[in-house]
């Protein structure tokens, strides 16, 4: 029987990559001791190369790491078909029409991995496919905001037959954990996106022979960085009468943080069919927006605008923005069960990788070069035509950004 929540009275699994590379920080000390999750971004992730781990050499050293308590392992799933259907510098290695390679080449060895008896001590969180659900919602036709990738995926159903299939395979493994990415609030926090997430992840959750059951819960906030709590506003405040929802950065969404994005979507989770005990995580790598340009104390209530410009901890330029944020800084450190229907704060992706390359840098990986990734873009639709907000002088996505990792330290929230 699996645990109620895998984290409860376990260790997490600090991967020795990532910790050397944040040991060799200056300051980075201070961090490299933390969890964070391990990528499958590709299919030659799973064997390794003679200097990275592959998914054996990762849960063989968290079985070293075990100290008399479960250690959980967490794993991202990330390679399917047509990936990051509405950007490019996640594009990965497989077409659009590459379902059965990633079925009989990705999945199936994972899961012939994670089903070895020697392995079954440990707790494995599998984050599955990030972005990819969401994408079918929000960036199809007839949204304003559609791109003709996510169309495609949508229309050859493989972003749905892939993730059923993943969670159906890992799902019968008594000691796997499966958690859907259900975005964040600055994505679908709206009403036109909430109930047909829940909807669809459902239908994915039921294709490929799998029930609701597969699945354990869902993340919020992978590799973005909306707040956690907002301490100065709340959706319900209002300035001389008019709503905060009506202001500018909110536009009508009914969350403005993390916690209570996170809260409602597992209520709205179950209201789609899953099971009711389902439990939620939280990428708080870098949602903490610490530092000297942090408020202090509630924006003026002059306009609902200045009210919530004024007091909000997440400085981005628009919600929309996802790439390197300027600013941002190290969230919550990774924690079991810390607040109501929530299993774990956690760091899936890793400080210090970037999300994507400032500009064009050929490469093996499959990767584009997204203009959000450039801090001279001046937006598109999905970001309502605002300037980026990305660092600098970025490299690919998932390679070592120093500049980044140094301004997540100097940035922390709460401070380290
Ligand atoms: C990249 C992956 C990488 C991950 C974690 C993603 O944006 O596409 O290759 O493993 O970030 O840094």
């Amino acid at each position: 029987p699996k645990a109620d929540n895998p984290y409860a009275d376990a260790d997490v699994y600090v991967n020795p990559e990532w910790s050397a590379k944040a040991a060799a920080e200056p300051g980075g000390g201070r961090i490299a001791n933390q969890p964070t999750g391990v990528w499958l971004d590709r299919i030659a992730a799973i064997a390794g190369t003679g200097t990275n781990l592959g998914l054996r050499g990762h849960l063989d050293g968290a079985l070293r790491q075990a100290a008399g308590k479960p250690v959980v392992v967490q794993l991202v799933i990330y390679n399917l078909p047509g990936r990051d259907c509405a950007a490019l510098a996640s594009n990965g290695e497989l077409k659009a029409d590459e379902l059965p390679k990633y079925k009989t080449d990705y999945i199936d060895p994972i899961a012939t991995i994670l089903a070895d008896p020697k392995y079954s001590a440990l707790h494995v969180v599998t984050v599955i496919e990030i972005d990819s659900l969401p994408n079918l919602v929000t960036n199809v036709t007839p949204r304003p905001t559609a791109t003709p990738q996510c169309d495609v995926m949508k229309a050859n159903g493989n972003y749905v037959s892939g993730v059923g299939y993943a969670l159906a395979k890992f799902g019968a493994i008594p000691n796997v954990y499966n958690y859907i990415d259900a975005g964040h609030h600055g994505w679908l926090g709206w009403d036109d996106n909430l109930a047909p997430s829940a909807a669809l992840f459902a239908q994915a959750a039921r294709a490929s022979g799998g029930t609701t059951a597969n699945v354990h819960g869902f993340i919020a906030n992978t590799a973005n960085y909306g707040a956690l709590k907002e301490p100065y506003f709340t959706v319900n405040d209002s300035v001389g009468g008019t709503s905060v929802r009506t202001s500018k950065w909110v536009d009508w969404n009914r969350y403005v943080d993390e916690l209570s994005y996170a809260q409602a979507f597992r209520q709205e989770a179950i209201r789609a069919g899953f099971p009711s005990d389902v439990g939620m995580l939280i990428d708080t790598s870098r949602n903490g927006w610490g530092g000297t340009a942090r408020p202090t104390g509630p924006g003026p209530s002059t306009t609902v605008d200045a009210y919530v410009n004024g007091g909000r901890t997440d400085r981005r330029i628009h919600l929309g923005n996802w790439c390197n944020q300027s600013g941002a800084g190290l969230g919550e450190r990774p924690k079991a069960a810390p607040e109501t229907g929530i299993d774990a704060y956690v760091w899936i992706k890793p400080p210090g990788e970037s999300d994507g390359a400032s500009k064009e840098i050929p490469n093996t990986e499959g990767k584009g070069f997204d203009r959000m990734c450039d801090p001279t873009y001046t937006g598109n639709p999905r970001n309502q035509n605002n300037l980026s907000g990305a660092l600098p002088d970025a490299p690919l996505s998932g390679h070592w950004f120093s500049a980044q990792f140094q301004e997540l330290l100097k940035n922390a929230y709460p401070a380290l």
